[in-house]
C-alpha cells in the first residue's frame, strides 16, 4: 500500500466522458489499495475563458477579484470527478483550498504556497475516502481570500500536497506520456527519457518545455517529491498494474545510473532582443540600463556586452521576453539622456536553443560541438550564455527547427 497523489490536467477533465475516464483510473489505485489524493485542473479552455471574461470586464483588473473568477475553474472538475467516483462506487469528496486550507502569499494571480494542512484528507484516508482537491488555488493566509498560483499551477498544487502528506509519488497525468528529449512535433526521433533528474527538468522546463509549471519543479526539487509524468489517456483497463507504466521519472541525480552527457534540447521563440549601441564603457552603465527594467518587473535574460576597442563607448545585447518587448524599449527610451547611448535597436524575430546535461559539469568542450554543427548549417549565433549543466545561443526564429534537429543528432538523442 502507497499513498498516491495523482494530478490530472485540462484535457484529462476536457468532458464528462474523461472525467469518468480518470475515475477509472483513480479507481485502479484504489482497488490496487492505496490512499489516493487527487488534484484537478479545470476543464480545458476554462480558465482561458474565464481570463478573457476578466479582460473584457476591466482591462485593468484587481488581482483579487480576478483569483475569485479563474479559482472557479477548478471548483467544477473537482465537483464533477468527485461525483463520477461515487458512480463507481468510491467514496469520494472535493476540496477547495481554503477548505483544508492551502495557504499562500498575498501576491494574487501568482500566490507562492506557504503551508498545507493535509491532516483532514488523511485522517479520512482510514475510511478509505479520496480526497479530489482542486488545483491551482488557494487562500491567502492574512486576508483569508481565494489566490491562484500563476497559470499551469496545478502541477505546484499537486507537488506541495504530495510533500505535506509525504506521498510516495506525485503522478502527473497529461496529454503526453512522459518528457522527451525534445518537442516531438519537431523532432520526430525525439526520445521519452526514462528518468530526468531534477536539476535537469528545472532547466528544461525553465527554457521551454512546457510539460511542467517550474515552479512545481522547484518544490518537487527542495521536498524530495518523485514526480512521475505519464498520460491519462491510456485506457486504465489496458494497464498492468505489475509492471512499470511508460513515463517519465523526475528524480534524485543519484538515482539515475546511466547518466547522459546531454538530456535534452529545449527551446523558446518567445523572446526578443535589444542592442544599446555605443554606450559609454564606464561604470555604472549596466546598472544604468538594466536598472530601470528591473523596476519595470522585466526579465532580462542573456547579457552580451563587449569590451570596447577604443576605450570609450561599446554595444550591449539583451533579451527580454517577447511580451515585454515594446515595454523595454520605451522604458530604455526614457531614459536614453542618463544613459547616453547613441541607438536603440532590437527584434522578436529570434529564438533561444538551450542544451541541458547535468553531465555537462564533467566534460568540456560540449557547447563547442554545438557551435561547429550549428556554423555546418550556416546558423548564426547572436548571444551565448553557459551555466553549469546547460548552454544556450540566441539565433534567428527562422532557423530553430533545424538548429535543434541538428543538435539533437549532434548528441546522439535521435532514436
Ligand atoms: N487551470 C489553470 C490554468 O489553465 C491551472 C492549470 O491548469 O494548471 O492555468
Ligand atoms: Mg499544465
Amino acid at each position: 500500500m502507497a499513498r498516491l497523489v495523482m494530478k490530472f490536467g485540462g484535457t484529462s477533465v476536457a468532458d464528462i466522458d474523461r472525467i469518468r475516464n480518470v475515475a477509472r483510473h483513480v479507481k485502479r489505485e484504489v482497488d490496487a489499495g492505496h490512499e489516493v489524493a487527487v488534484v484537478v485542473s479545470a476543464m480545458a479552455g476554462t480558465t482561458d475563458r474565464l481570463v478573457e471574461w476578466c479582460r473584457a470586464a476591466a482591462p485593468a483588473h484587481d488581482t483579487r477579484e480576478y483569483d475569485a473568477v479563474v479559482a472557479s475553474g477548478e471548483q467544477v472538475s473537482a465537483g464533477l470527478l468527485a461525483l463520477a467516483l461515487q458512480t463507481e462506487g468510491i467514496a469520494a469528496r472535493s476540496w477547495h483550498g481554503w477548505q483544508l486550507p492551502i495557504e499562500t502569499s498575498n501576491a494574487h494571480a501568482s500566490a507562492r504556497i506557504l503551508d498545507i494542512n493535509g491532516a483532514e484528507i488523511v485522517e479520512r484516508f482510514k475510511a478509505r475516502e479520496v480526497a479530489v482537491i482542486t488545483g491551482f488555488q488557494g487562500v491567502v493566509k492574512e486576508t483569508g481570500r481565494i489566490s491562484t498560483l500563476g497559470r499551469g499551477g496545478s502541477d505546484t498544487s499537486a507537488v506541495a500536497i504530495a510533500a505535506a502528506i509525504q506521498a510516495e509519488r506525485c503522478d502527473i497525468y497529461t496529454d503526453v506520456d512522459g518528457v522527451y528529449t525534445t518537442d516531438p512535433r519537431v523532432v520526430p526521433r525525439a526520445r521519452r527519457l526514462d528518468k530526468i533528474a531534477f536539476e535537469e527538468m528545472l532547466e528544461l522546463a525553465s527554457l521551454g518545455a512546457k510539460v511542467l509549471q517550474v515552479r512545481s519543479v522547484e518544490l518537487g526539487m527542495v521536498h524530495k517529491v518523485r514526480i512521475f509524468v505519464r498520460s491519462s489517456f491510456d485506457r486504465p483497463e489496458d494497464i498492468d498494474p505489475h509492471r512499470q507504466p511508460p513515463g517519465t521519472l523526475i528524480c534524485d541525480e543519484e538515482d539515475i545510473v546511466e547518466q547522459q552527457v546531454v538530456t535534452g534540447i529545449a527551446f523558446s521563440k518567445d523572446e526578443a532582443q535589444i542592442s544599446v549601441r555605443h554606450v559609454p564603457d564606464k561604470p555604472g552603465v549596466a546598472a544604468a540600463i538594466f536598472g530601470p527594467l528591473a523596476e519595470a518587473s522585466i526579465n532580462v535574460d542573456m547579457i552580451v556586452q563587449n569590451v570596447s576597442a577604443d576605450g570609450a563607448t561599446t554595444d550591449l545585447t539583451f533579451t527580454v521576453p517577447a511580451s515585454d518587448y515594446q515595454r523595454s524599449m520605451d522604458v530604455l527610451g526614457k531614459v536614453k539622456g542618463t544613459i547616453g547611448y547613441a541607438q536603440l535597436d532590437g527584434s522578436t524575430d529570434v529564438a533561444k536553443v538551450s542544451v541541458i546535461g547535468i553531465g555537462m559539469r564533467s566534460h568540456a568542450g560540449i557547447a563547442a560541438e554545438a557551435f561547429k554543427a550549428l556554423a555546418g548549417r550556416s546558423i548564426n549565433i547572436r548571444a551565448i550564455t553557459t551555466s553549469e549543466i546547460k548552454f544556450s545561443v540566441l539565433i534567428d526564429a527562422a532557423y530553430t527547427e533545424l538548429a535543434v534537429r541538428t543538435l539533437h543528432s549532434l548528441y546522439g538523442l535521435d532514436k
